[in-house]
């Protein structure tokens, strides 16, 4: 149990489960848009509430500006202060609630640098040489807003518009503080940590509930998978709640029906097998009870018995045989013993081999090649495929008969044609002439002594050989078998029946 929850929290981390995924995913697309409009509206907030005081306060320096000229508040003359009608003192109480309003420092520059009124106290009398003050002279007006430090700094030029060009006699270097704006930014702040947290669990839920909603189909196939595993069920499964969930059950059905279809065939297989060997077997029995039956048979009679019985034991020697190389060969389906050897001189030793058979039913074999052919081949193999076709040809004839056995290449195969002139082959058993045990007359097969399994591993040669066998035949007027394979093993054609 522990072992499995481990085995599970291992797979959820390495992030190769899909359900871990869509919870990140999920987590992902609820957070970060979060945080991104916590911080900027947070920003957004701070930008328009700093602009706003600097425009704020630089309206009311620059009424206090045109309150200094006209006061001629630069001109040190004491006649000339009360011109205005508004007494130096009044301007100087102005300055007074404005940096009182603002938390600030106001400092008013004359056009010698020299700082005629601090509201701080500090700095009257003195030179200022600063870059930010310099550059107001020139036109330039600033402002800088110092986060870290709480404060904005600006400076406004003091214009004196009763000389036409509108000179400049005078600057105002202001610095405000900035924590009004930073006490409701907290504030602010606050309530988006308390709203995102409760987003986050939020989001942490439904990321939760959808990543274990949207991975149930697959844990529903691995289910019905297991089932059929355990042998619950050998029905065909279904889950159709996703497009890729019902792709992945039709590929499990697919393969459900091919393992059951090459069981069904093995099965059959083991039946024929049993059946085919067993004839033979009856055959032997029912000769021996007889000869025992019988209390003083002629020494003939047991010669005769005894002829019989090893002719049923050669049969059920052959058919072993020929199921020995085709249990063989798909074993070995991978084990082939290529070497370049000459096609013509294999078919003239095989045909040497069999002609002596022919000559018994009387039918002439004739071999015709077009060219010498040299091809990569597994010899042993090869000598199946042509012996096979050749002693069928001369096996299903007719007594007179012929066999041509023909032999052409070009550049990238050879083909190895065997005709015949013998009984042929029903349209509707061609298809199946390559099956194990399979054969058209099955009496007159067994007295000519077949097994059924000569196509079937004739075929699985030449398929080893990534070559094909094809056969034309019309039944009462003769058959002929075409096989075709690549000249090289490493040949990149391959063909199929
Ligand atoms: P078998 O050992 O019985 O010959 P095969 O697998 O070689 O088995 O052949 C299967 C069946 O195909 C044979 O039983 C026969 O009926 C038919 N057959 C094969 N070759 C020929 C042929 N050249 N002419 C007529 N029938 C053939």
């Amino acid at each position: 149990m522990t072992e499995k929850f481990f085995r599970e929290l291992k797979r959820l981390l390495s992030l190769r489960s899909l359900q871990a995924r869509i919870f990140l995913i999920v987590l992902a697309a609820g957070f970060i848009p979060s945080m991104i409009v916590r911080y900027g509206i947070l920003d957004n907030y701070e930008e328009h509430s700093v602009q706003q005081r600097i425009s704020t306060v630089q309206n009311q320096l620059m009424i206090v500006g045109n309150h200094l000229i006209s006061n001629n508040y630069f001109n040190t003359k004491p006649e000339a202060s009360v011109r205005g009608g508004v007494s130096k003192e009044v301007i100087n109480a102005e300055l007074e609630m404005i940096s009182n309003l603002y938390e600030g420092r106001v400092m008013i520059i004359d056009s010698s640098l020299r700082v005629v009124r601090d509201t701080y106290d500090i700095s009257e009398g003195k030179t200022i040489i600063s870059e930010e003050v310099i550059r107001c002279f020139q036109g330039q007006s600033m402002s800088n807003y110092d986060r870290d430090h709480g404060y904005i700094e600006m400076t406004t030029p003091i214009i004196d518009n009763s000389v036409n060009t509108g000179e400049i006699v005078g600057v105002m270097l202001t610095s405000i503080s900035s924590d009004a704006t930073m006490a409701t930014l907290e504030v602010l702040n606050r309530k988006s940590v308390i709203l995102q947290n409760l987003m986050i669990v939020v989001i942490v839920a439904m990321a939760m509930v959808l990543s274990v909603m949207l991975t149930r189909p697959f844990n529903r196939v691995t289910e019905a998978i297991n089932e059929v595993k355990a042998g619950y069920s050998d029905e065909s499964i279904s889950v159709p709640d996703y497009a890729e969930t019902a792709h992945i059950v039709d590929a499990f059905n697919q393969l459900l029906q091919r393992m059951r279809t090459l069981d069904n065939s093995r099965q059959e297989f083991v039946e024929n097998v049993s059946h085919e060997l067993k004839t033979p077997m009856a055959g032997i029995k029912v000769l021996a009870d007889s000869l025992l039956t019988q209390r003083d048979a002629p020494a003939e009679l047991y010669r005769e018995f005894m002829e019989d019985i090893a002719s049923e034991i050669d049969r059920e020697n052959q058919i072993i045989t020929d199921l020995l190389v085709l249990v063989k060969m798909d074993k070995k389906a991978q084990e082939m013993n290529i070497a370049s050897i000459s096609i013509n001189d294999l078919a003239e030793l095989i045909l040497k081999r069999l002609r002596p058979i022919a000559r018994k039913k009387d039918v002439e074999v004739v071999f015709e090649s077009v060219r010498p052919v040299v091809a990569e081949v597994d010899e042993v193999k090869l000598t199946l495929i042509m012996t096979n076709l050749v002693e069928n040809a001369i096996k299903y004839n007719k007594e007179h008969g012929w066999v041509k056995v023909e032999l052409d290449a070009d550049h990238q195969c050879f083909t190895f044609k065997v005709s015949d002139s013998g009984l042929g082959i029903p349209e509707d058993a061609l298809t199946h002439i390559y099956e194990r045990f399979y054969r058209v007359d099955k009496s007159h097969s067994r007295e000519i002594g077949g097994t059924g399994l000569g196509l079937a591993i004739t075929k699985s040669a030449v398929l080893m050989h990534r070559g094909a066998i094809t056969v034309n035949s019309v039944e009462g007027e003769g058959s002929c078998f075409t096989v075709k394979i690549p000249l090289s093993s490493t040949g990149g054609s391959s063909y199929s029946s």
